[in-house]
Order: structure tokens, then C-alpha cells, then sequence
């Protein structure tokens, strides 16, 4: 069994939506897709909560921008029978979460600063959330899972960081019997263990969710699908010569990660090392390319 992790760019259009479902669907059952929330969108919805603490609602708007971003993706992405069902999830997280959550920071100029961040906090892992909810939808066998009932994280100083034990214990029980099909996750969300709060694993976090899956779970292989051809010897954003590197091993890709390699979130190599299970780092805008190998 494969754990394939989408990331923003690769769920963030109907073009890319395309892609990531044939890629998929090349796959043999079961498989783990882990996904992000679609491009910048956790940054908007970060951006949001500043706009609602500064009593400033025209964040209101832009959560209808998202809204229909999020729907028109719907429409060109989810199967016919399960359509109105994701249009009516998305439109039941913007109105009945999301929107009482923005106008409580705007409305509540006391508001303690712990309760602020635990709403932040709420309100950033609606990305992954609604973004979930499109990708099950383009399959006829698409599984949804629900990564807050098992990713645990625990206080660590001013932030957190997983809690193996639990999870551990967690990710056993919800995928005991993995029957066939795509069965979808949220990247970077999670609960604190004791308080139950919605926590999250750090900013570029999906990787590190698949990664912790695929260590559990024993799998075959983790994919880690973005929008370059591989990891490359420099980011080809601001290095235009760099090329991508065939193979490495876990310890070149923990160096580069930890120098700020942003194409996987530095936390994300050790689980799978530990189980030596390859790592492949694949362009969901030119899937032919061969991409990255990361192996002992
Ligand atoms: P995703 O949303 O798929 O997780 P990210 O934006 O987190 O994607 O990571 C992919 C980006 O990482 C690339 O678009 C690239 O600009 C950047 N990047 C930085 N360093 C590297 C590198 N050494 N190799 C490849 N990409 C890199
Ligand atoms: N959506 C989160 C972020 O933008 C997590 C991720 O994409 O890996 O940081
Ligand atoms: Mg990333």
C-alpha cells in the first residue's frame, strides 16, 4: 500500500484536481491519498483571523471568494452523485464554523489570548477540511477519514509536537481493517491530546502527516506529489539552473530539508527512514518525469 500526499498547488484547480485523479487512479487499492488545503487558502485563512481581530469583516468577503473557488472546483471535479452533497459540506463548514468563529474574533475585542489562538487554530484546519472533502468526492471509492481523530499532538514549550504513543494507538484503531479504495486524509491537523483542542503540525505539515502514516502503516512507499519535477539542487525559484536530483539518501534530504529545502517540511524524513520506506518526490503538472528517490 502506497501514502500519496497531494500538496496546495496540486489541489488548488480543477487542472490540477484532474491530474491528481488520474495519477490515483493508476494505483492499486487501498491507497492513502493525504491532502492539503488548496493553495493558499491557510494562508488567507490565517490573514482572516488578523482581519477579524482588528474588528476589520471585509474578511468576510474574501470567505465568499473561497467559497466559490471551492465550489467551482466542485463542479469540475466531483462525480456526479456525491456533487450536492460536497457543495452542501463546504457550505455547511463556511456558515455554521468558519463564519461564527470569524465574527467571534471580531465581536470579542477581550477575548483572552489563548482563546484567540485556539480559534485560529480551529479556523486554519478548515483548509485541509474542505479541500478532503472535494478530493473523496472525485472517487466512486473514495473513503473519507478524519486525521483529528488520531494525529495527537502535545504542548512543547511556546508550541507542540506529535504525540507517537497516541497516535500510534489512534492510527491502529481507525485503519485496523483498510478495506480497498482511496481512502482520503487531512494533511497537518490534529488534536491536543489532553484538552482536545484543534492543534496542527507547523506550517508545510501534510508532508509530515503522510509521512507518520506511511511509517505506521508499513507502506510500500510514500509519494510526496508537488509542482516541481523533483527535489532539485536549489529552489528553481530563485536558482533558474538548478536540476533535479535522481536519488538520495535520508540523511542528504534531512541536511537540505533542515537548510530550508521547502519542498518537504524537515520533520517529515525521520518516521519513514526509521522503516526505510522510499520516499518519492513527483510533479502532479508532469507525472511522466521520474522524479526523486529518497532511500537509505
Ligand atoms: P506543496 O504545496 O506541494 O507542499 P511547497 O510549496 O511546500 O509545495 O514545496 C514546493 C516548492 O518548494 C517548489 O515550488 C519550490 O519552489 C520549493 N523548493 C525549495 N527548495 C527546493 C528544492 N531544493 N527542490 C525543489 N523545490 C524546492
Ligand atoms: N496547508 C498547510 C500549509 O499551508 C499545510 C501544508 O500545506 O502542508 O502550511
Ligand atoms: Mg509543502
Amino acid at each position: 500500500m502506497k501514502v500519496m500526499k497531494f500538496g496546495g498547488t496540486s489541489v488548488g484547480s480543477v487542472e490540477s484536481l484532474l491530474n491528481l485523479k488520474d495519477i490515483v487512479n493508476d494505483e492499486q487499492r487501498p491507497v492513502i491519498v493525504v491532502v492539503s488545503a488548496m493553495g493558499g487558502f491557510t494562508n488567507q485563512l490565517l490573514a482572516m483571523c488578523e482581519q477579524a481581530q482588528q474588528r476589520d469583516i471585509s474578511c468576510l468577503d474574501t470567505l465568499e471568494l473561497a467559497r466559490k473557488r471551492h465550489h467551482d472546483a466542485i463542479d469540475g471535479v466531483v462525480i456526479e452523485p456525491m456533487r450536492e452533497q460536497v457543495h452542501a459540506t463546504i457550505d455547511r463548514f463556511i456558515d455554521e464554523s468558519l463564519k461564527p468563529y470569524y465574527l467571534a474574533l471580531a465581536t470579542n475585542p477581550h477575548m483572552p489570548v489563548d482563546e484567540i489562538e485556539r480559534v485560529c487554530d480551529a479556523i486554519v484546519a478548515h483548509g485541509e477540511i474542505l479541500s478532503s472533502a472535494i478530493v473523496t468526492g472525485m472517487f466512486d471509492d473514495g473513503v473519507p477519514h478524519l486525521s483529528l481523530n488520531y494525529m495527537r499532538t502535545v504542548p512543547d514549550g511556546a508550541g507542540r509536537v506529535l504525540d507517537g504513543e497516541e497516535t500510534e494507538r489512534l492510527v491502529r484503531r481507525d485503519f485496523a481493517d483498510l478495506t480497498d479504495g482511496v481512502h482520503v486524509v487531512q494533511g497537518f491537523i490534529s488534536r491536543d491530546k489532553e484538552t482536545g483542542d484543534v492543534t496542527n503540525l507547523g506550517r508545510g505539515g501534510s508532508d509530515y502527516t503522510a509521512a507518520i502514516l506511511a511509517s505506521l502503516l508499513d507502506a510500500e512507499s510514500l509519494e510526496i506529489w508537488t509542482d516541481v519535477d523533483g527535489f532539485m539542487t536549489a529552489d528553481p525559484r530563485t536558482h533558474p539552473d538548478a536540476t533535479v536530483i535522481p536519488q538520495m539518501t535520508y540523511a542528504q534530504a534531512q541536511e537540505m530539508c533542515d537548510a530550508g529545502a521547502k519542498v518537504i517540511y524537515p520533520p517529515t524524513i525521520a518516521p519513514v527512514a526509521m522503516k526505510h520506506i522510499p520516499v518519492w518526490v513527483k510533479n502532479t503538472f508532469n507525472p511522466a518525469a521520474p522524479g526523486t528517490v529518497i532511500v537509505d
